[in-house]
């Protein structure tokens, strides 16, 4: 049994930096990994301490990390993990209190660790899988999956939301809106049948499951943009692969546009303080949602970025990836 390849593959939810762990037995032998990097667990013969690899990493040779029970006993008690970790353990369960979804989240053990996963593939009668789009600031996620949806409409489509407000001329019932009464509107929100809704301009606006279901029923793969609801929507049923839209931020702004307008007049211009926000957002996102995100796309432009999605979305039907196994099992 020993000899057998080991099938037991963990995404780690956390940073592990060996040289900085004062409890492992030896530094040396540590191996050091990133939220998100998917582990074999070559042994788990020691209750402490796991010998792992990392899946795509040319080097053999396992390392010591620390064993799930370890971890969450140790991130309590000692706080030796790096920061990062305690504060994106703190927002998710703040996030989680907001809503009411169960899902499989991760974050609902008490501290984020590992996460069992397996390899899936999508079979062709099957139904294609949610994909869910997280931006931060500046990456503009609407416009991108209007984009893609409107270059390939037959394969990719919106769930169609629910509104309050009353029907325009040009427009047709459960094509841009299920028009509805405010009565049923707030029926259905107490029946939880909305993902996320929201007020704009005194009138009710909602997402609804049964959206997602019903292109999803047409074969088509739904992409949706919400953002904390991600973590209900974590589920077997949909198997959510999340992607992670981040805008490429300079370092700094670039000179030549300070120099061509010197004082005010800016309007419009990136400044050192946008660029900043921009960065603590897409901090932010990687705190609270890093551990169920799949794929981080940079975006540089709006073109190059829905080359890079067409390609992500395509692959997503042809090929295996890391789900949680608890959604094949
Ligand atoms: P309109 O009424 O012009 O079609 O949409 C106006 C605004 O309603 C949008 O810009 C957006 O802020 C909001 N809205 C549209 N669909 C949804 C939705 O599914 N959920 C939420 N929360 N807001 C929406």
């Amino acid at each position: 049994d020993r000899l057998k390849e080991s099938k037991v593959f963990m995404r780690a939810l956390f940073d592990y930096v060996p040289l900085e762990d004062k409890a492992t037995p030896c530094q040396e032998a540590g191996l050091p990994f990133k939220k998100g990097d998917i582990l074999q667990v070559v042994s788990h013969d020691d209750q402490t301490w796991w010998q792992a690899k990392r899946v795509g990493d040319s080097n053999l040779r396992a390392g010591l990390i620390p064993s799930k029970h370890f971890q969450e006993r140790y991130g309590r008690m000692f706080a030796l993990v790096p920061s990062g970790l305690r504060r994106s353990f703190r927002l998710s369960r703040k996030d989680r209190q907001g809503s009411a979804g169960e899902g499989s989240d991760p974050g609902d053990s008490d501290f984020l660790t590992y996460e069992e996963v397996t390899r899936y593939q999508q079979r062709p009668n099957e139904r294609p899988r949610l994909v869910v789009l997280i931006g931060s600031l500046g990456a503009r996620i609407n416009e991108l999956k209007q984009r893609v949806i409107a270059e390939n409409p037959h394969r990719y489509a919106v769930a169609v939301p629910h509104t309050t407000r009353p029907k325009k001329p040009h427009e047709k019932e459960g094509v841009e809106y299920h028009f509805v009464t405010k009565q049923q509107f707030d029926t259905d929100v107490i029946n939880n049948k909305f993902i996320e809704h929201g007020e704009y301009k005194e009138n009710q606006y909602g997402t609804s499951i049964e959206a997602i279901r019903s292109v999803q029923a047409k074969s088509k793969m739904c992409i949706v943009d919400v953002q904390p609801e991600v973590l209900r929507l974590r589920t077997t049923e949909f198997k959510p692969y999340v992607i992670f839209v981040k805008p490429r931020i300079p370092e700094s702004r670039r000179r030549r546009s300070a120099a061509t307008s010197p004082g005010g007049g800016d309007h419009g211009r990136t400044t050192d303080e946008d660029l900043q926000e921009m960065r603590q957002s897409a901090l932010q996102i990687e705190q609270q949602y890093g551990h169920v995100v799949d794929r981080v796309l940079i975006k540089e432009d709006s073109a190059s970025a829905c080359v890079e999605l067409r390609g992500i979305l395509e692959r997503l039907e042809r090929e295996a990836f890391w789900v949680p196994l608890c959604w094949v099992r």
